[in-house]
C-alpha cells in the first residue's frame, strides 16, 4: 500500500506546533513513518512539493488577503486539511490583537512600522477554506495529532474531544485549582490534552479554545466570586486563547 503523503504549511504563527512535532522521539511516531511520507515540512526538510497531498497540516492564522491564494491552492491539492494548532483552528493567541489598536507599538516599539508587520485581523483558516479536522492546542498535543493521523491513514473517523478539561482532571484525580484558592478555565476549556496544567499545580488557561457550548457568563462569574478577579480581569483572562470565540457560545 502506498504511503499517505502529508505536508506541513505555515501562516501567521510562531511555528511552535511544527517544532513540537520535531520533538517527537516516541516509538509510535517512528511507527507512523512506516505509513506516511512527509513531503513538505520546513522545520525538518528543504524539499517542497507541488504535487497532490493526502493530508495538509496547516499551521497559523489567516491575517492578510495576500495569503488567500496560497491557502486555496493547498486546499485544491489536499484530500484532507487539518487546522494544525490553535492559531489555525480559531485564531488562537494571535486573535488578541483583534481587540487592540496599539499592539504593534506595544510589542515592537520604534520598529512598529516595519512593512512585514502589516496584517489584518487574525482569523481561523476555516474562513478561507474548508477544514476537515482541527488539531487544537497551543502547541498541539503531539499524541493527539499522532492518533488523528493514524485514524486517517487507517480509514477511521477521528474523534475530537468536545467535553471540558475538568473531565480529564477528574479522571486524573487532580485536586481542583479552586480548592487551592486559585483560578482555572477548565470548565469551559476543550479537553484532549489530558489536563496536564492542573496536574502540575497551575490553572488551565484554555489553550485549546472553548468547548462548543461554553457558558462564558458563568465562568467569568466564577472567576470573580471564587478567584477574586475584577470583572474586567475575568473577561480578559478568559480571552487569552479564545478572543475569537464567544459569540457562538452561550
Ligand atoms: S498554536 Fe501556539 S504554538 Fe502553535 S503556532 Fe500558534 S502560537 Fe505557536
Ligand atoms: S482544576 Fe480546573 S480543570 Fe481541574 S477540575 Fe478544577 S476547574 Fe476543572
Ligand atoms: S490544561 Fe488547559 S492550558 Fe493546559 S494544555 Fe490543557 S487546555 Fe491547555
Amino acid at each position: 500500500m502506498a504511503k499517505a503523503r502529508i505536508a506541513f504549511f505555515d501562516f501567521a504563527s510562531c511555528e511552535g506546533c511544527q517544532i513540537e512535532m520535531t520533538n517527537f522521539g516516541d516509538a509510535a511516531f517512528l511507527e507512523l513513518l512506516n505509513h506516511v511520507e512527509i513531503v513538505e515540512f520546513r522545520e525538518a526538510l528543504s524539499e517542497k512539493t507541488t504535487e497532490p497531498i493526502d493530508v495538509a497540516l496547516i499551521e497559523g492564522s489567516f491575517t492578510r488577503e495576500a495569503d488567500r491564494a496560497r491557502l486555496e491552492e493547498i486546499r485544491r491539492r489536499a484530500r484532507v486539511v487539518i487546522a494544525y494548532g490553535q492559531c489555525a483552528a480559531t485564531g488562537g493567541i494571535n486573535a488578541l490583537k483583534n481587540h487592540q489598536t496599539d499592539y504593534k507599538e506595544a510589542v515592537y516599539g520604534q520598529d512598529a512600522g516595519m512593512p512585514h508587520l502589516d496584517s489584518d485581523k487574525a482569523l481561523p483558516i476555516s474562513v478561507v477554506i474548508k477544514v476537515d479536522y482541527n488539531a487544537f492546542g497551543c502547541p498541539i498535543n503531539k499524541y493527539e495529532v499522532l492518533q488523528l493521523l493514524s485514524h486517517l491513514v487507517h480509514g477511521k473517523e477521528p474523534v475530537i474531544p468536545s467535553y471540558p478539561v475538568c473531565v480529564d482532571c477528574k479522571r486524573r484525580e487532580t485536586v481542583c485549582r479552586y480548592h487551592e484558592e486559585d483560578h482555572c478555565l477548565g470548565p469551559v476549556a476543550r479537553a484532549g490534552c489530558g489536563a496536564p496544567c492542573p496536574a502540575s499545580g497551575v490553572p488551565c488557561e484554555a489553550c485549546r479554545g472553548l468547548v462548543d457550548d461554553a457558558n462564558l457568563a458563568s465562568i467569568e462569574k466564577v472567576l470573580v466570586e471564587r478567584a477574586g478577579f475584577s470583572a474586567s480581569r475575568a473577561a480578559a483572562k478568559r480571552m487569552l486563547w479564545t478572543a475569537n470565540q464567544g459569540s457562538e457560545s452561550k
